[in-house]
């Protein structure tokens, strides 16, 4: 598939589900994939991406950055607190914001730079045990918490447990997000961004179906 397919595909699975025509953002998941594939994905006019690893990010935008106006990068992936710093000034928006350690660290840079990305709160909706994010019966609590440390938490983001039907972990962080009055939701990814946009996705990773397979490091 191309770019194009996919921003096809969002444009009716937005529709479908009655939601206005910019109502979701279409994030292509760079992580892994040659500059080349990049830079033809920025030249068809595409410009927010998501990238896995600081350093991956660190090495390969700033020079995007140069060579294209208006790029948006979100950070998708785990991050570790010694890493923050940088995150913060490389990204547009973090989705990863799962922990109070992280939380209060993102408050003292953001105070200390000045600025803040918009924040998305992973939550573990699967309650893996090997996953990232808050658990579901933590998360009004760890939303309240972050908002008393005044960061902008936009949303709520999910990563569905790979061998369970998806459709209950987005209806699950959609309810808690509209308990909570957050309006942002990143779910949905290649094989599932449609369905996710019919529970109210507000941001789509979308890595393979556009570029491809991802060719091994
Ligand atoms: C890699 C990744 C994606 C994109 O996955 P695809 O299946 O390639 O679309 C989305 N979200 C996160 C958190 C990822 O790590």
């Amino acid at each position: 598939m191309t770019l194009r397919d996919i921003t096809t595909s969002i444009a009716k699975a937005t529709s479908d589900a009655g939601r206005a025509a910019d109502a979701v953002t279409l994030i292509a998941v760079s992580k892994v994939q040659p500059d080349e594939r990049v830079r033809e994905v920025l030249e068809q006019g595409h410009r927010v991406f998501g990238e896995n690893k600081v350093q991956e990010a660190a090495g390969k935008w700033p020079a995007f950055r140069e060579a294209f106006d208006g790029v948006q990068l979100h950070l998708i992936g785990p991050l570790q607190t010694n890493k923050a710093r940088q995150a913060m000034e490389l990204a547009d928006s973090i989705h990863t914001l799962d922990r109070p350690k992280l939380a209060t660290t993102l408050a003292r840079l953001a105070q200390e730079l000045g600025h803040c990305p918009e924040l998305f709160i992973q939550v573990n909706t699967g309650e893996e045990e090997q996953k990232a994010g808050v658990l579901p019966a933590d998360a009004d609590g760890f939303i309240a918490e972050c908002r008393a440390l005044d960061l902008p938490v936009r949303g709520l983001m999910c990563i569905p447990p790979v061998n369970e039907e998806a459709s209950m972990h987005f209806a699950l962080l959609a309810k808690i997000a509209a308990r909570n009055d957050l309006t942002g939701l990143s779910m949905g990814m290649s094989s599932d961004f449609a369905k996710a946009i019919s529970f109210g996705a507000t941001h789509v990773r979308v890595g393979s179906a556009i570029f491809g397979e991802r060719v091994p490091a």
